[in-house]
């Protein structure tokens, strides 16, 4: 089986990223194949849940309601394990709470969304080798008829911590190595009615225990002087005497059905792009899993790159699209590794650090505080920098504004769920929809932005807005702004973002 681009974009790896990427690139009409090693779907889940932004980000591909479904949501999250909750409520967000979806759940409902517009995805398919040349990239894939080779213009790799891709667009990964081992089990208990709950720090480490369902509970230690071999596998055994030497009592944990380590080995890939290749996800950054924080990171860099791909596969990107990408991703996951890092440090059995904790805890208990921790945990603060008249909304998340149109009431996700853009005229002004009209008979299809005529109470001084297709606002403006003020900060930014070819 070998073809010359059949597809528009190969994306290595079928987890949570490379899922949501290809079902981001299908709406934006590009051809988009995943490929998988696995051949069947993971049952075990790393992951547990869904933060706020990622919420709202689901929100605005009509996919919320299928998440939601049947799942459990909580209002608290925990910082570095102290004993005050963080508090999710308090977000600025319609979903200031974390839903509780395991990893498998959300790979599963994110597959099914990738199937049902029209990605293909191939499990049993394992990446061995990548290359670019000048016109395209090149993969040699071992599926289960043999070898083949696959070109394509673009190549993502979604391909997790280890990315193959990576290594073979030639990315440096630097960071900070593992200093902490955790082992974790999902396993049987002795007593689970007595089993400690949540995170426990001792004199050697931590523990951390919760239950998965009536029969399982998810046990890890956090070791932080004994290391473990990379490559080396856990074994019940050693977890067993891991929770010994940390808890003082291995729990009786045992029939484990899934058995994993890691380390805080903190790295950033030093660009996600290098030419025709991109990097996503893990493969772009990894960190401990503290605060839950790793997969809504990722599903982030999909949304972000899904679109700006898609504008240079069909040739209307303006220049630089694409390598605006890195320039706003890197940030965020910058953020991410930092505070991964400080929940580390926070959880350190050394004595020194307990009083640290103390004082952190203290800290806790403060709303501003709390809530601080709240907005970076759920990634709501994120925003980016971007090039553009000064607006106090410019780069910032655009909200659940509610409107009301010719057609009745709305809300702003609404717009955003075909993956186009969305030009929000809020005080009817002519100069908009002029500049829109002209705009839209310059460019092959006029459709990468909608153009919504409404009204919004929430809103009373906002004259327009223009949101991009991850739902980040490209361009406000007041209603005191001069009809050339508006006329021009708007024909550059649909310029900008969304062509002039
Ligand atoms: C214990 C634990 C708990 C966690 N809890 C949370 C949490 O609560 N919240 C949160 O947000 N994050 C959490 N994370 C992090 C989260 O699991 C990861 O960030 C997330 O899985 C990253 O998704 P991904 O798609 O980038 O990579 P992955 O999930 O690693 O997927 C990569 C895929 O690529 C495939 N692949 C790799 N190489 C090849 C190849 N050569 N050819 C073909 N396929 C290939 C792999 O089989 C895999 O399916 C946790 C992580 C751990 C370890």
């Amino acid at each position: 089986m070998s073809s010359d681009q059949d597809y528009d974009v190969l994306v290595v790896g079928g987890g949570p990223v490379g899922l949501l990427l290809a079902a981001e690139l299908r709406i934006a009409r590009v051809r988009a194949l995943v490929l998988e090693r696995l051949p069947e779907p993971s049952p075990h889940s790393k992951a547990f849940g869904l933060h706020a932004r990622s919420l709202e980000s689901l929100d605005r591909r009509g996919l919320l309601k299928r998440f939601k479904e049947g799942a459990r949501s909580w209002n608290n999250g925990h910082f570095a394990g102290l004993d005050v909750w963080v508090d999710f409520s308090t977000l600025d967000s319609a979903h200031g709470y974390a839903l509780l979806s395991e990893q498998a759940r959300t790979e599963r409902l994110l597959e099914e969304r990738a199937v049902e517009v029209g990605a293909e995805i191939r499990r049993g398919h394992e990446v061995t080798a990548a290359r670019q040349d000048a016109d395209g990239v090149e993969l040699d894939v071992t599926g289960p008829d043999g070898p083949y080779t696959l070109r394509a213009k673009y190549l993502v790799g979604c391909d997790g911590g280890r990315s193959l891709v990576r290594k073979a667009a030639g990315i440096a990964f630097p960071g900070t190595g593992g200093r902490v081992t955790a082992r974790l089990g999902d396993v049987k208990l002795a007593d689970p009615e007595n089993a400690p709950m949540g995170m426990e720090r001792t004199a050697r480490g931590l523990l951390f225990c919760v239950p998965l369902d009536d029969t399982y509970h998810r046990v890890a230690t956090f070791d932080f002087e004994q290391g473990k071999e990379p490559g080396s596998e856990l074994a019940l055994d050693e977890l067993t005497a891991s929770l010994r030497e940390i808890w003082g009592d291995d729990l009786g944990a045992r029939d484990a059905r899934w058995l994993s380590w890691f380390t805080d080995s903190a790295c950033q890939a030093d660009r996600y792009r290098e030419g025709r290749i991109l990097l996503a996800g893990d493969a772009a950054h990894t960190h401990f899993p503290v605060g839950g924080q790793g997969l809504n990171l990722g599903l982030q860099d999909a949304l972000n790159l899904g679109w700006k791909l898609a504008a240079t596969v069909h040739g209307w990107a303006a220049e630089g699209l694409l390598d605006s990408y890195d320039r706003e991703r890197q940030e965020p996951a910058r953020r991410v590794l930092a505070n991964t890092r400080a929940q580390i440090a926070l959880m350190n059995p050394d004595p020194y650090v307990t009083e640290l904790r103390e004082l952190f805890t203290d800290l806790m208990r403060k709303d501003q505080v709390n809530r601080h921790l709240a907005e970076m945990l759920s990634g709501v603060t994120v925003r980016y920098r971007l090039p553009g008249p000064e607006h106090r909304l410019l780069g910032d998340f655009a909200r659940d504004l509610e409107l009301r149109t010719a057609d009745g009431k709305s809300t702003l996700p609404e717009y955003l769920k075909r993956g186009t853009g969305l030009l929000l005229d809020l005080a009817a002004r002519p100069e908009l929809a002029r500049v829109h009209e002209e705009w839209a008979e310059g460019v092959s299809w006029g459709g990468r932005v909608r153009h919504v005529v409404a009204e919004c109470d929430q809103e009373p001084g906002l004259a327009g807005l223009l949101v991009r297709p991850d739902g980040y606002v490209a361009w406000a403006a007041d209603r005191d702004a001069s009809a050339e003020e508006l006329r021009d900060g708007l024909r550059e930014a649909l310029a900008r973002w969304f062509g002039t070819v």
